[in-house]
Protein backbone atom coordinates (compact mmCIF):
# COMPACT_ATOMS: atom_id res chain seq x y z
CA UNK A 1 0.00 0.00 0.00
CA UNK A 2 1.09 4.00 -0.46
CA UNK A 3 2.87 5.44 2.07
CA UNK A 4 2.94 9.48 2.95
CA UNK A 5 6.86 10.44 4.36
CA UNK A 6 6.79 14.00 5.13
CA UNK A 7 9.31 16.33 6.41
CA UNK A 8 9.66 19.89 7.04
CA UNK A 9 11.97 20.43 3.93
CA UNK A 10 11.17 18.37 1.30
CA UNK A 11 13.30 18.91 -1.86
CA UNK A 12 13.19 17.31 -5.30
CA UNK A 13 16.37 16.18 -7.24
CA UNK A 14 20.03 14.74 -6.27
CA UNK A 15 22.05 17.07 -8.76
CA UNK A 16 24.45 19.53 -7.19
CA UNK A 17 21.30 21.79 -6.11
CA UNK A 18 19.13 19.27 -4.32
CA UNK A 19 22.43 17.55 -2.52
CA UNK A 20 23.65 21.34 -1.18
CA UNK A 21 20.32 22.40 -0.58
CA UNK A 22 20.02 18.67 1.26
CA UNK A 23 23.33 19.44 3.23
CA UNK A 24 22.28 22.91 4.65
CA UNK A 25 18.75 21.99 5.10
CA UNK A 26 20.26 19.12 7.28
CA UNK A 27 22.95 20.70 9.41
CA UNK A 28 20.09 23.44 10.43
CA UNK A 29 18.13 20.37 11.46
CA UNK A 30 15.48 20.65 9.03
CA UNK A 31 15.45 16.97 8.67
CA UNK A 32 15.16 17.04 4.70
CA UNK A 33 13.90 14.78 2.50
CA UNK A 34 15.38 14.14 -0.41
CA UNK A 35 13.65 12.58 -3.49
CA UNK A 36 16.16 11.40 -5.98
CA UNK A 37 14.47 11.21 -8.99
CA UNK A 38 15.27 9.26 -11.87
CA UNK A 39 18.88 10.34 -12.62
CA UNK A 40 20.58 10.04 -9.28
CA UNK A 41 23.26 13.41 -8.96
CA UNK A 42 21.68 14.70 -12.07
CA UNK A 43 24.15 16.16 -14.88
CA UNK A 44 27.20 15.27 -13.52
CA UNK A 45 27.09 12.11 -13.49
CA UNK A 46 27.04 11.55 -17.23
CA UNK A 47 30.15 13.69 -17.79
CA UNK A 48 34.05 12.99 -16.83
CA UNK A 49 36.76 15.22 -16.07
CA UNK A 50 35.75 18.16 -14.27
CA UNK A 51 38.10 20.77 -13.49
CA UNK A 52 36.47 24.20 -12.14
CA UNK A 53 34.22 22.83 -9.41
CA UNK A 54 36.42 24.83 -6.72
CA UNK A 55 38.61 22.97 -4.16
CA UNK A 56 40.32 20.52 -6.00
CA UNK A 57 43.48 20.94 -7.64
CA UNK A 58 43.21 17.83 -9.43
CA UNK A 59 40.88 17.40 -12.22
CA UNK A 60 37.94 15.18 -10.66
CA UNK A 61 35.52 12.44 -12.10
CA UNK A 62 31.85 14.21 -12.31
CA UNK A 63 30.30 10.80 -11.00
CA UNK A 64 32.62 10.79 -7.95
CA UNK A 65 32.16 14.24 -7.33
CA UNK A 66 28.46 13.60 -6.83
CA UNK A 67 29.14 10.46 -4.63
CA UNK A 68 30.38 12.74 -2.22
CA UNK A 69 27.67 15.54 -2.16
CA UNK A 70 25.39 12.69 -1.72
CA UNK A 71 27.74 10.78 1.32
CA UNK A 72 27.60 14.05 2.68
CA UNK A 73 24.31 15.11 2.68
CA UNK A 74 23.71 11.40 4.01
CA UNK A 75 26.22 11.92 7.24
CA UNK A 76 24.29 15.30 8.41
CA UNK A 77 21.19 13.48 7.67
CA UNK A 78 19.11 13.52 4.76
CA UNK A 79 16.69 11.25 3.95
CA UNK A 80 17.01 9.99 0.48
CA UNK A 81 14.42 7.93 -1.38
CA UNK A 82 14.98 6.89 -5.28
CA UNK A 83 11.53 7.82 -7.15
CA UNK A 84 10.65 9.96 -9.52
CA UNK A 85 7.68 12.89 -8.96
CA UNK A 86 4.88 12.33 -11.63
CA UNK A 87 2.61 14.87 -9.42
CA UNK A 88 2.43 17.38 -7.28
CA UNK A 89 -0.02 20.04 -5.92
CA UNK A 90 1.13 23.38 -4.38
CA UNK A 91 -2.27 24.98 -3.66
CA UNK A 92 -2.19 23.46 -0.20
CA UNK A 93 -0.17 22.56 2.73
CA UNK A 94 1.94 20.51 3.18
CA UNK A 95 2.75 20.31 -0.40
CA UNK A 96 1.92 17.06 -1.71
CA UNK A 97 4.14 15.48 -4.22
CA UNK A 98 3.42 12.23 -5.84
CA UNK A 99 6.01 9.53 -6.54
CA UNK A 100 6.11 7.17 -9.85
CA UNK A 101 5.49 4.58 -7.53
CA UNK A 102 2.95 5.72 -5.68
CA UNK A 103 4.18 6.69 -2.57
CA UNK A 104 3.40 9.74 -1.68
CA UNK A 105 5.86 13.21 -0.29
CA UNK A 106 4.87 15.91 1.67
CA UNK A 107 6.85 19.00 3.26
CA UNK A 108 5.89 22.03 4.67
CA UNK A 109 8.74 23.81 2.53
CA UNK A 110 9.69 22.42 -1.30
CA UNK A 111 13.14 23.00 -2.55
CA UNK A 112 12.57 22.15 -6.28
CA UNK A 113 15.78 21.42 -7.81
CA UNK A 114 14.98 18.83 -10.93
CA UNK A 115 17.11 20.18 -13.18
CA UNK A 116 17.42 20.10 -16.54
CA UNK A 117 17.69 17.35 -19.58
CA UNK A 118 19.05 16.62 -23.11
CA UNK A 119 17.42 18.44 -25.51
CA UNK A 120 16.73 16.45 -28.86
CA UNK A 121 16.85 17.71 -32.72
CA UNK A 122 13.71 16.03 -33.57
CA UNK A 123 14.35 15.81 -37.25
CA UNK A 124 12.97 12.34 -38.89
CA UNK A 125 15.01 9.41 -37.57
CA UNK A 126 16.20 10.49 -34.60
CA UNK A 127 13.96 8.66 -32.09
CA UNK A 128 13.81 5.15 -34.16
CA UNK A 129 17.99 5.18 -34.11
CA UNK A 130 18.48 6.23 -30.13
CA UNK A 131 20.70 3.66 -28.78
CA UNK A 132 20.76 2.44 -32.66
CA UNK A 133 23.97 4.96 -33.19
CA UNK A 134 22.19 8.16 -31.86
CA UNK A 135 22.96 9.15 -28.36
CA UNK A 136 22.44 12.31 -25.80
CA UNK A 137 25.72 11.23 -23.87
CA UNK A 138 29.28 10.22 -25.14
CA UNK A 139 29.76 8.93 -21.82
CA UNK A 140 27.39 6.21 -21.22
CA UNK A 141 27.82 5.14 -25.35
CA UNK A 142 31.25 6.62 -26.43
CA UNK A 143 32.89 3.52 -26.04
CA UNK A 144 30.76 1.70 -28.01
CA UNK A 145 32.41 3.41 -31.08
CA UNK A 146 35.16 2.79 -30.89
CA UNK A 147 37.31 3.37 -33.99
CA UNK A 148 34.38 4.20 -35.68
CA UNK A 149 32.90 7.57 -37.01
CA UNK A 150 30.70 9.75 -34.83
CA UNK A 151 29.09 13.43 -35.50
CA UNK A 152 28.32 16.04 -32.29
CA UNK A 153 25.73 18.20 -32.95
CA UNK A 154 25.68 21.63 -31.19
CA UNK A 155 28.27 24.55 -30.31
CA UNK A 156 28.54 24.99 -26.13
CA UNK A 157 30.80 23.24 -23.80
CA UNK A 158 28.41 20.13 -23.56
CA UNK A 159 29.41 19.52 -27.80
CA UNK A 160 32.89 20.19 -27.35
CA UNK A 161 33.25 18.02 -23.99
CA UNK A 162 31.60 15.18 -25.86
CA UNK A 163 33.38 15.52 -29.03
CA UNK A 164 36.78 15.49 -26.98
CA UNK A 165 35.37 12.63 -24.92
CA UNK A 166 34.47 10.85 -27.88
CA UNK A 167 37.74 11.29 -29.61
CA UNK A 168 39.29 9.22 -26.88
CA UNK A 169 37.51 5.92 -28.66
CA UNK A 170 36.33 6.91 -32.33
CA UNK A 171 38.86 7.24 -35.22
CA UNK A 172 37.46 9.98 -36.11
CA UNK A 173 35.26 13.18 -35.12
CA UNK A 174 32.84 16.17 -37.24
CA UNK A 175 31.29 18.68 -34.73
CA UNK A 176 28.74 20.16 -37.16
CA UNK A 177 27.47 23.76 -35.53
CA UNK A 178 24.94 25.65 -36.93
CA UNK A 179 26.76 29.02 -36.58
CA UNK A 180 30.16 29.61 -37.61
CA UNK A 181 30.94 30.26 -34.10
CA UNK A 182 31.46 28.05 -30.91
CA UNK A 183 29.68 29.79 -27.46
CA UNK A 184 31.73 26.96 -25.30
CA UNK A 185 34.78 28.32 -23.36
CA UNK A 186 37.65 29.41 -25.26
CA UNK A 187 39.83 27.13 -23.45
CA UNK A 188 38.06 24.16 -24.80
CA UNK A 189 37.69 25.59 -28.20
CA UNK A 190 41.21 25.53 -28.07
CA UNK A 191 41.42 21.73 -26.74
CA UNK A 192 38.77 20.99 -29.68
CA UNK A 193 40.83 22.78 -32.89
CA UNK A 194 44.36 21.26 -31.40
CA UNK A 195 42.80 18.05 -31.12
CA UNK A 196 43.87 16.04 -34.65
CA UNK A 197 41.05 13.71 -34.83
CA UNK A 198 38.61 16.50 -34.37
CA UNK A 199 37.50 18.50 -37.49
CA UNK A 200 34.27 20.72 -37.36
CA UNK A 201 31.49 21.58 -39.96
CA UNK A 202 30.07 25.08 -39.78
CA UNK A 203 26.87 26.61 -40.58
CA UNK A 204 25.26 23.66 -41.21
CA UNK A 205 22.33 21.94 -39.95
CA UNK A 206 21.10 18.28 -39.52
CA UNK A 207 17.74 17.40 -41.57
CA UNK A 208 17.80 13.95 -41.02
CA UNK A 209 19.22 10.96 -39.46
CA UNK A 210 19.33 7.68 -41.70
CA UNK A 211 19.07 4.34 -40.33
CA UNK A 212 20.09 0.63 -42.19
CA UNK A 213 17.47 -1.53 -41.82
CA UNK A 214 18.35 -4.99 -40.73
CA UNK A 215 20.49 -4.70 -38.59
CA UNK A 216 19.27 -1.08 -37.59
CA UNK A 217 21.87 1.34 -37.25
CA UNK A 218 22.97 4.69 -38.15
CA UNK A 219 24.09 4.85 -41.17
CA UNK A 220 24.39 8.80 -42.37
CA UNK A 221 23.30 12.46 -41.67
CA UNK A 222 21.13 14.69 -44.56
CA UNK A 223 23.13 17.75 -43.87
CA UNK A 224 22.54 21.16 -45.13
CA UNK A 225 24.64 24.10 -45.19
CA UNK A 226 22.21 27.03 -43.82
CA UNK A 227 24.33 29.54 -46.33
CA UNK A 228 24.47 28.10 -49.40
CA UNK A 229 21.65 25.58 -48.57
CA UNK A 230 23.43 22.76 -50.31
CA UNK A 231 22.11 19.57 -49.37
CA UNK A 232 24.76 16.90 -48.61
CA UNK A 233 24.95 13.41 -47.19
CA UNK A 234 27.50 12.41 -44.12
CA UNK A 235 28.43 8.76 -43.76
CA UNK A 236 28.56 8.13 -40.10
CA UNK A 237 28.80 5.28 -37.70
CA UNK A 238 27.44 7.95 -34.27
CA UNK A 239 25.53 11.03 -33.96
CA UNK A 240 25.65 12.58 -30.05
CA UNK A 241 23.04 15.39 -29.97
CA UNK A 242 24.15 17.81 -27.63
CA UNK A 243 22.11 21.01 -27.90
CA UNK A 244 21.45 21.79 -24.30
CA UNK A 245 19.17 21.26 -21.76
CA UNK A 246 15.30 21.74 -21.27
CA UNK A 247 14.18 22.71 -17.37
CA UNK A 248 12.61 19.96 -16.12
CA UNK A 249 9.27 21.67 -14.92
CA UNK A 250 6.32 19.59 -16.69
CA UNK A 251 4.98 18.80 -13.00
CA UNK A 252 4.72 22.46 -12.43
CA UNK A 253 2.75 23.81 -15.65
CA UNK A 254 0.46 26.11 -14.12
CA UNK A 255 1.24 26.05 -10.56
CA UNK A 256 4.69 27.47 -10.45
CA UNK A 257 5.75 31.05 -12.90
CA UNK A 258 7.87 29.83 -15.60
CA UNK A 259 9.50 31.99 -18.79
CA UNK A 260 8.98 31.24 -22.42
CA UNK A 261 11.57 27.93 -21.52
CA UNK A 262 10.15 26.25 -18.96
CA UNK A 263 12.87 28.06 -16.78
CA UNK A 264 11.24 28.92 -13.00
CA UNK A 265 11.03 32.22 -12.32
CA UNK A 266 12.44 32.87 -9.32
CA UNK A 267 12.68 36.19 -7.16
CA UNK A 268 16.06 38.27 -8.18
CA UNK A 269 18.37 37.71 -5.77
CA UNK A 270 17.09 34.68 -3.67
CA UNK A 271 14.90 31.57 -4.45
CA UNK A 272 11.64 32.24 -3.70
CA UNK A 273 9.08 31.09 -6.41
CA UNK A 274 5.40 32.40 -6.69
CA UNK A 275 3.82 30.16 -4.15
CA UNK A 276 4.95 30.62 -0.68
CA UNK A 277 7.30 28.22 0.64
CA UNK A 278 8.28 26.86 -2.35
CA UNK A 279 11.90 27.29 -3.60
CA UNK A 280 13.85 26.51 -7.02
CA UNK A 281 17.56 25.93 -7.10
CA UNK A 282 19.99 25.23 -9.71
CA UNK A 283 19.61 24.56 -13.42
CA UNK A 284 15.95 24.65 -13.24
CA UNK A 285 15.95 28.27 -12.32
CA UNK A 286 18.81 29.22 -14.06
CA UNK A 287 18.98 29.89 -18.16
CA UNK A 288 22.51 31.61 -17.96
CA UNK A 289 24.93 30.26 -15.79
CA UNK A 290 24.12 26.42 -15.42
CA UNK A 291 27.30 24.91 -13.18
CA UNK A 292 28.02 22.83 -10.56
CA UNK A 293 28.92 25.42 -8.81
CA UNK A 294 26.02 27.65 -9.21
CA UNK A 295 23.46 25.03 -8.86
CA UNK A 296 25.62 24.27 -5.41
CA UNK A 297 24.90 27.84 -4.69
CA UNK A 298 21.49 28.51 -5.36
CA UNK A 299 20.99 25.04 -3.55
CA UNK A 300 22.42 26.39 -0.21
CA UNK A 301 20.57 29.66 -1.02
CA UNK A 302 17.10 27.91 -0.89
CA UNK A 303 18.00 25.96 2.15
CA UNK A 304 18.31 28.73 4.00
CA UNK A 305 15.50 30.43 2.56
CA UNK A 306 12.97 27.07 3.22
CA UNK A 307 14.50 27.97 7.05
CA UNK A 308 13.53 30.95 7.23
CA UNK A 309 10.01 30.31 5.99
CA UNK A 310 9.99 27.75 8.76
CA UNK A 311 11.10 29.80 11.00
CA UNK A 312 8.54 32.08 10.64
CA UNK A 313 5.94 30.16 10.12
CA UNK A 314 6.46 28.81 13.60
CA UNK A 315 6.65 31.84 15.06
CA UNK A 316 3.29 32.55 13.63
CA UNK A 317 0.71 33.19 15.91
CA UNK A 318 -1.81 31.66 14.33
CA UNK A 319 -2.42 28.70 11.64
CA UNK A 320 -4.53 28.60 8.82
CA UNK A 321 -4.26 31.58 6.95
CA UNK A 322 -1.48 33.39 5.11
CA UNK A 323 0.36 36.41 6.14
CA UNK A 324 1.07 39.46 3.73
CA UNK A 325 4.30 37.59 3.38
CA UNK A 326 2.67 34.49 2.12
CA UNK A 327 3.66 32.43 5.61
CA UNK A 328 2.53 28.96 5.10
CA UNK A 329 -0.90 28.11 6.70
CA UNK A 330 -1.06 25.19 9.26
CA UNK A 331 2.43 25.19 10.60
CA UNK A 332 2.59 25.22 14.37
CA UNK A 333 4.93 26.50 16.49
CA UNK A 334 8.43 25.43 16.64
CA UNK A 335 7.62 23.23 20.05
CA UNK A 336 4.77 21.69 18.54
CA UNK A 337 5.65 18.30 16.90
CA UNK A 338 2.21 17.43 15.61
CA UNK A 339 1.72 16.18 11.70
CA UNK A 340 1.54 19.73 9.86
CA UNK A 341 0.28 17.44 7.04
CA UNK A 342 -3.05 16.84 8.53
CA UNK A 343 -4.54 14.70 5.67
CA UNK A 344 -6.82 12.21 6.87
CA UNK A 345 -6.14 8.44 6.50
CA UNK A 346 -2.33 9.34 5.62
CA UNK A 347 0.18 7.89 8.33
CA UNK A 348 4.18 8.37 7.73
CA UNK A 349 5.47 4.67 6.73
CA UNK A 350 8.75 5.78 8.55
CA UNK A 351 6.51 6.88 11.62
CA UNK A 352 9.04 10.03 11.57
CA UNK A 353 8.07 13.02 13.28
CA UNK A 354 6.12 15.51 10.93
CA UNK A 355 5.78 19.00 13.17
CA UNK A 356 8.24 21.85 12.50
CA UNK A 357 10.43 21.15 15.77
CA UNK A 358 14.48 23.20 14.87
CA UNK A 359 14.54 26.37 17.75
CA UNK A 360 13.39 29.19 15.62
CA UNK A 361 16.48 31.20 15.92
CA UNK A 362 16.07 32.99 12.56
CA UNK A 363 13.26 35.82 12.08
CA UNK A 364 14.43 36.83 8.23
CA UNK A 365 11.50 38.39 6.89
CA UNK A 366 10.19 35.76 4.33
CA UNK A 367 10.45 36.26 0.48
CA UNK A 368 7.29 37.04 -0.71
CA UNK A 369 5.67 36.48 -3.80
CA UNK A 370 8.42 36.66 -6.58
CA UNK A 371 9.21 39.09 -8.51
CA UNK A 372 7.04 38.94 -12.29
P1 LIG B 1 20.76 18.36 -12.35
O1 LIG B 1 22.18 18.03 -12.22
O2 LIG B 1 20.15 18.39 -13.70
O3 LIG B 1 19.94 17.34 -11.43
C1 LIG B 1 18.54 17.30 -11.49
C2 LIG B 1 18.05 16.24 -10.53
O4 LIG B 1 16.61 16.31 -10.47
C3 LIG B 1 18.38 14.81 -10.94
O5 LIG B 1 18.81 14.11 -9.81
C4 LIG B 1 17.04 14.23 -11.42
O6 LIG B 1 16.94 12.85 -11.18
C5 LIG B 1 16.07 15.01 -10.53
N1 LIG B 1 14.71 15.11 -11.06
C6 LIG B 1 14.30 15.58 -12.27
N2 LIG B 1 12.97 15.49 -12.38
C7 LIG B 1 12.53 14.95 -11.21
C8 LIG B 1 11.25 14.59 -10.71
N3 LIG B 1 10.14 14.75 -11.44
N4 LIG B 1 11.16 14.05 -9.48
C9 LIG B 1 12.29 13.89 -8.71
N5 LIG B 1 13.52 14.22 -9.13
C10 LIG B 1 13.63 14.73 -10.36
N6 LIG B 1 29.08 22.09 -14.82
C11 LIG B 1 30.25 22.43 -14.25
O7 LIG B 1 30.28 23.27 -13.37
N7 LIG B 1 31.41 21.81 -14.63
C12 LIG B 1 31.45 20.84 -15.55
O8 LIG B 1 32.52 20.31 -15.87
C13 LIG B 1 30.22 20.46 -16.16
N8 LIG B 1 30.19 19.48 -17.07
C14 LIG B 1 29.00 19.11 -17.63
C15 LIG B 1 28.99 18.08 -18.57
C16 LIG B 1 27.81 17.67 -19.15
C17 LIG B 1 27.82 16.57 -20.17
C18 LIG B 1 26.59 18.31 -18.77
C19 LIG B 1 25.29 17.84 -19.39
C20 LIG B 1 26.59 19.34 -17.85
C21 LIG B 1 27.80 19.76 -17.28
N9 LIG B 1 27.85 20.79 -16.35
C22 LIG B 1 29.03 21.13 -15.78
C23 LIG B 1 26.63 21.47 -15.91
C24 LIG B 1 26.16 20.87 -14.56
O9 LIG B 1 26.10 19.46 -14.66
C25 LIG B 1 24.78 21.41 -14.20
O10 LIG B 1 24.83 22.82 -14.16
C26 LIG B 1 24.34 20.90 -12.82
O11 LIG B 1 24.35 19.49 -12.78
C27 LIG B 1 22.95 21.40 -12.46
O12 LIG B 1 22.64 20.87 -11.23
P2 LIG B 1 21.13 20.75 -10.72
O13 LIG B 1 21.22 20.15 -9.36
O14 LIG B 1 20.44 22.03 -10.88
O15 LIG B 1 20.40 19.76 -11.72
P1 LIG C 1 24.29 25.55 -24.48
O1 LIG C 1 25.41 26.31 -23.90
O2 LIG C 1 22.91 26.07 -24.40
O3 LIG C 1 24.67 25.26 -26.02
C1 LIG C 1 23.78 24.59 -26.86
C2 LIG C 1 24.39 24.55 -28.25
O4 LIG C 1 23.55 23.79 -29.11
C3 LIG C 1 24.55 25.93 -28.87
O5 LIG C 1 25.76 26.01 -29.55
C4 LIG C 1 23.35 26.02 -29.79
O6 LIG C 1 23.61 26.77 -30.94
C5 LIG C 1 23.17 24.59 -30.22
N1 LIG C 1 21.77 24.30 -30.52
C6 LIG C 1 20.68 24.54 -29.75
N2 LIG C 1 19.56 24.10 -30.36
C7 LIG C 1 19.96 23.57 -31.55
C8 LIG C 1 19.27 22.95 -32.62
N3 LIG C 1 17.94 22.76 -32.60
N4 LIG C 1 19.98 22.53 -33.68
C9 LIG C 1 21.33 22.69 -33.72
N5 LIG C 1 22.04 23.26 -32.72
C10 LIG C 1 21.36 23.70 -31.65
O7 LIG C 1 24.19 24.07 -23.82
P2 LIG C 1 25.33 23.12 -23.24
O8 LIG C 1 26.51 23.11 -24.11
O9 LIG C 1 24.64 21.84 -22.93
O10 LIG C 1 25.73 23.80 -21.87
C11 LIG C 1 24.72 24.00 -20.88
C12 LIG C 1 25.35 24.63 -19.64
O11 LIG C 1 26.19 23.67 -19.00
C13 LIG C 1 26.22 25.82 -20.02
O12 LIG C 1 26.06 26.81 -19.07
C14 LIG C 1 27.60 25.27 -19.99
O13 LIG C 1 28.58 26.24 -19.68
C15 LIG C 1 27.49 24.22 -18.87
N6 LIG C 1 28.53 23.21 -19.10
C16 LIG C 1 29.75 23.47 -18.57
C17 LIG C 1 30.79 22.62 -18.84
C18 LIG C 1 32.12 22.94 -18.28
O14 LIG C 1 32.23 23.89 -17.56
N7 LIG C 1 33.16 22.20 -18.59
C19 LIG C 1 30.59 21.51 -19.64
C20 LIG C 1 29.34 21.27 -20.18
C21 LIG C 1 28.31 22.15 -19.90
P3 LIG C 1 23.83 28.36 -30.89
O15 LIG C 1 25.21 28.54 -30.35
O16 LIG C 1 23.67 28.75 -32.30
O17 LIG C 1 22.75 28.87 -30.00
Amino acid sequence: MPATHHAPVLILGSGPAGLTAAIYAARAAWRPLLVAGSQPGGQMTITTDVENYPGFAETIQGPWLMEQMQKQAEHVGTRFVQDQIVRIDLARRPFVAEGDSGDRYSGDALIVATGASARWLGIPGEEALRGFGVSACATCDGFFFRGKSVAVIGGGNTAVEEALYLANHAQRVTLIHRRDSLRAERIMQKRLFDHPKISVVWDTVVDEAVGTGSPIALASLKLRNVKTGVASSFPVDGMFVAIGHTPNTEIFKDQLDMDNEGYLVTRPGGTATNVAGVFAAGDVQDRHFRQAVTAAGTGCMSAIEAGHFLARAAAEPRAGESSSEGTPTGVTRATNSAPLSGRAGESSSEGTPTGVTRATTNNAPLPGRAAQ
